[in-house]
């Protein structure tokens, strides 16, 4: 799943499944449809 996070006054999308952040929607979406982490195994 994509979440929003604001950073730096700026709005950026987050993977939630490996934390990763990207500076648009589309290149999260993307992101997420790849991601591997679908396991919620981070070290926290
Ligand atoms: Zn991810």
């Amino acid at each position: 799943m994509v979440t929003t996070t604001e950073k730096d006054g700026e709005t950026w999308y987050q993977c939630e499944e490996c934390e990763m952040l990207f500076d648009n929607r589309s290149d999260a979406k993307q992101h997420e449809q790849n991601c591997d982490a679908e396991d919620p195994s981070y070290i926290q």
